[in-house]
């Protein structure tokens, strides 16, 4: 088993994938600015407090803890945020992904697992979408991801690394025993926003309802955090196996619009989500629906706690007790 740096091991997804790797044996050492993660989603272990910019600072935990391989979470990630701040998301996900590479190289460590994402593909042409369906962003979100995923064989073909990505859709849902879940400030994903209405704080905004879709709404495909980490877990295996590095879709293949989440809101919850309706997100395709087929045949990998109504009832158990009794609060 291997010493793992989880870059962005605070965040949301990254903290559930430092479970998984415990899990299956792995020493884990965080690396997160806490800017966005948070000091309580690291469950034991080594925190290194570090900005993934800092070269030198992460050239000196790669060392230090004698790190095999990197797991790299650490990235801004809201698609109307990188519409307007697009500075922000090409600096924290490219120009830091690439100073986290420039480390691995001077180190010579030379795994990595990358969180990628749907919005590199854009509109689709058709649905559900593989890896090889064209990709063209349509937020700088996305194509912050694009770009990195751009250089990668590059950096693997010159310095001898192997990296994986990932292409997430909707990661939802948190740990089924209540130790992690999300906290983002602010939250701006649809299902801890609809908790946020139903306890009373501002109306959802359903953005958009008359997109082509059968009820106006967008359609997405919600992944459970757990079974993202776990598919984290089976692409280190497979590269420290010896295995090819890849890329590969995570999700489910089924397709929910924002009201069908927003109906099982109700049924989980017991009440009603207060709505408005509210312009189109820019930047926001109209569908996003995963086939997931190269990861289940190569790797095994099986979305098996990704039913909506466990993805909405964990979320809601973790929602309501959280690390300080109201997991989200007002913000997020
Ligand atoms: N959405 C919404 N109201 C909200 C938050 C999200 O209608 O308050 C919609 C959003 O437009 C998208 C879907 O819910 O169609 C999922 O959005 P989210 O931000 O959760 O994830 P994303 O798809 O952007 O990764």
């Amino acid at each position: 088993m291997s010493n793992v740096l989880v870059v962005g091991g605070a965040g949301y997804i990254g903290s559930h994938a430092c479970l998984a790797l415990r899990e299956a044996g792995h020493e884990v050492v965080v690396y997160d600015n806490l800017s966005t993660g948070h000091r309580e989603a690291v469950l034991g272990g080594v925190l290194v407090d570090g900005d993934v910019r800092d070269v030198e600072k992460l050239k000196e935990a790669l060392r230090n803890y004698r790190v095999a391989v990197v797991m790299h979470f650490a990235a801004l990630i809201s698609v109307a945020d990188s519409v307007s701040n697009p500075i922000a998301y090409y600096e924290a996900n490219v120009e830091g992904t690439l100073s986290l590479l420039s480390a691995m190289v001077d180190v010579g460590v030379e795994v990595m697992v990358f969180s990628s994402t749907a919005a590199v593909y854009g509109k689709p042409d058709y649905s559900p979408m593989c890896e090889d369906h064209p990709t063209r962003p349509l937020n700088a979100y996305g194509e912050s991801k694009l770009a990195i995923e751009r250089a990668f064989p590059h950096y693997e073909r010159a310095y001898g690394l192997k990296i994986s990505k990932l292409r997430y859709f909707n990661a939802s849902g948190a740990d089924s025993k209540g130790r992690l879940g999300e906290v983002h400030d602010p939250e701006t994903h649809l299902i801890p926003r609809a908790f946020n209405a139903v306890l009373g704080g501002a109306p959802l905004e359903i953005f958009g309802e008359e997109y082509s879709t059968p009820d106006g709404t967008c359609l997405r495909d919600f992944v459970h955090v757990t079974d993202l980490a776990d598919a984290h877990v089976r692409v280190l295996r497979h590269l420290q196996d010896g295995g090819e590095s890849g890329v590969y879709n995570v999700g489910t293949g089924s397709a929910y619009s924002v009201r069908e989440v927003i109906q099982m809101v109700e049924r989980v919850t017991g009440q009603r989500v207060p709505t408005i309706s509210s312009p189109r997100r820019i930047g926001d395709p109209s569908s996003l629906l995963a086939a997931s087929d190269r990861i289940q045949n190569e790797l095994g990998w099986m979305p098996i706690h990704s039913d909506l109504q466990e993805i909405v009832e964990s979320a809601w158990r973790w929602h309501q007790t959280g690390w300080h009794g109201s997991a989200t609060g007002d913000a997020g």
